[in-house]
Parts: structure tokens; C-alpha cells; sequence
């Protein structure tokens, strides 16, 4: 057989395997290949070829987990200022960084008043578990709620649940500001309970464990059981600091009023 036919054959199988990428470079490594002065082995050359179509397998498959986490943010715990919230537990922080608590699908309840990073952190730690290949969903509660009505009235109620099942960790932001109706806290129950002991929530929140039972019209049965299964195995994190937008703002106030007296 001609090496042309050969070549041909190969641009075919490449083709039939999809494999685009190494499709691609093929014509200028054989071209090099058979230039190069030091004759490359047939192993080099097939793992020359080999790692470029891994290469690219990886990076569509974490720009895909990148699309299905829907963070809104790009921030990493890198990004976080420690020191503008001093009573913070940063060593605890870091230590969820780590995503040792994805293994044994520990919870992470972020709990503080508006302004103080809660979502931050919760989208750092998303940020981490994509980079470690980890499939995670981000959706604010209410977001969580109208999908989940939407789903009834469409009778799509099981594909939805397996969607919020499907992830390794699922942040939940923004739990407590609006009131639940009784039909959204049952679908955060719901959710909740299913992913119970087998994959993490991550879920920030304005109240304080006891005034739960206000973010669920006052049924104090759905709070209750809500919470055992999210603490059952959880860390919880209270940042009781101020408003980090508040902080800095009042920071270059403060400089501008020593700018203007000076
Ligand atoms: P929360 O969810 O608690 O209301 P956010 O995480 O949305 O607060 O933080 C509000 C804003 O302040 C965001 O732009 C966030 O990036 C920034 N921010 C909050 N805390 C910090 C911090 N410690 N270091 C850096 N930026 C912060
Ligand atoms: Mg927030």
C-alpha cells in the first residue's frame, strides 16, 4: 500500500474517531517527522499525536464543567482578604479549600449578614472542585424554587430532582433572603434530602440556624427536618463580620475627608 493510501486511511480513522484535534496536527508532525535529524521513534510520534487529542479532550471537558457550574464569579479563595474579616475561621476556610469535605459529601452551611463574602466562598470552593475535575452546580434558592415549579407544571418533576442530584457539590445560594412559599421549601426539602450522605450542599444564608423556620412560612416541621439532614454531617461557617463593600467604601471615604482637610 502507498504511504499516500496510508495517510489517507489514517486522516479516515482520526475522522471516524473524532478525534479533530490530532487530525489537525497531523500533517505538520509527519512533516516534521520525517525532517527531523534525529529520527523520531515510532512511540515519540504516536504519543506526540496521542497528546495533543488528550489535551484537548481535557480542556472540553472542563470548559464543560465550567459552563454546567454557572458560577457567577470568577473569584478563588485566593482572592479572598482574610484580614477584613478577622473573626473569620481561616484555617477552616482553607481546610474546605481543600475539598476533603466533598469526599464524605459534608455539608457546608455558610451563615452571616449581607456584604460579607458568604457567596464568595461558596463560589471559591466551586472553583476548586471544577479545577479538580468535580461536576458542581450553582443556583440561588429562588432560582432553585422557580425551576422546581416550572418543572411541576410541565411534569418534569423527576428529571429536575435528578438534575439537582446529579452533581458532586451544589451551592445554594442566597437561602432566607425571600420567604419560601410552602411548595419552594418542599422542593428545597426535596433536593436537600436526596442528596443526603451522598453529595455536598453548599449553602449560604442570612439567618441564624434558630429563625429557619421564618424562610419556610413559619413551618417549623419542614425547618426541622430541612436542618437535621444539612447539619447531620456538616461544617458550619459563621462570618459575623461587616460588609466588605461597606468596609472599603468607608475606607476611601475616610481618605478623601483626610485629602480634602489636609
Ligand atoms: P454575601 O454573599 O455575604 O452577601 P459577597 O460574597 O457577595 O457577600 O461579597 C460582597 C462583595 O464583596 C463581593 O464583590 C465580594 O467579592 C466582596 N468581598 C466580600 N468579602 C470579601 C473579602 N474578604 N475579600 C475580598 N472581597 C470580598
Ligand atoms: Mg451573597
Amino acid at each position: 500500500m502507498s504511504a499516500s493510501s496510508d495517510y489517507q486511511l489514517l486522516r479516515s480513522h482520526l475522522a471516524f474517531l473524532r478525534m479533530t484535534a490530532a487530525a489537525e496536527v497531523l500533517p505538520g508532525l509527519l512533516e516534521e517527522a520525517s525532517r527531523s535529524s534525529q529520527k523520531l521513534s515510532h512511540s515519540a510520534f504516536l504519543e506526540r499525536l496521542l497528546s495533543v487529542e488528550v489535551a484537548a479532550t481535557e480542556e472540553r471537558r472542563r470548559a464543560s464543567l465550567t459552563r454546567f457550574a454557572a458560577l457567577p464569579s470568577p473569584f478563588t479563595i485566593a482572592d479572598f482578604d482574610f484580614s477584613a474579616q478577622p473573626r473569620l475561621d481561616e484555617r477552616l476556610v482553607r481546610e474546605l479549600a481543600t475539598l476533603r469535605f466533598v469526599e464524605d459529601a459534608t455539608n457546608v452551611l455558610l451563615i452571616g449578614p449581607p456584604g460579607v463574602g458568604k457567596t464568595m466562598i461558596a463560589v471559591a470552593l466551586g472553583h476548586a472542585a471544577v479545577a479538580a475535575g468535580m461536576r458542581v452546580h450553582y443556583t440561588t434558592a429562588a432560582d432553585l424554587v422557580a425551576r422546581c415549579h416550572r418543572a411541576a407544571l410541565e411534569g418534569r418533576w423527576a428529571t429536575t430532582m435528578r438534575f439537582y442530584a446529579g452533581p458532586r457539590v451544589l451551592i445554594v445560594d442566597e437561602v432566607g433572603y425571600l420567604p419560601l412559599p410552602a411548595e419552594g421549601a418542599a422542593a428545597l426539602f426535596q433536593v436537600v434530602s436526596q442528596r443526603y450522605l451522598k453529595g455536598s450542599v453548599v449553602l449560604t444564608t442570612n439567618l441564624g440556624i434558630a429563625s429557619w423556620g421564618k424562610v419556610f412560612g413559619d413551618d417549623q416541621m419542614v425547618a426541622a427536618a430541612l436542618l437535621d439532614r444539612l447539619l447531620h454531617r456538616s461544617v458550619v461557617v459563621n462570618i459575623e463580620g461587616e460588609s466588605y463593600r461597606m468596609r472599603s467604601h468607608r475606607a476611601r471615604a475616610e481618605a478623601a475627608r483626610k485629602a480634602v482637610s489636609a
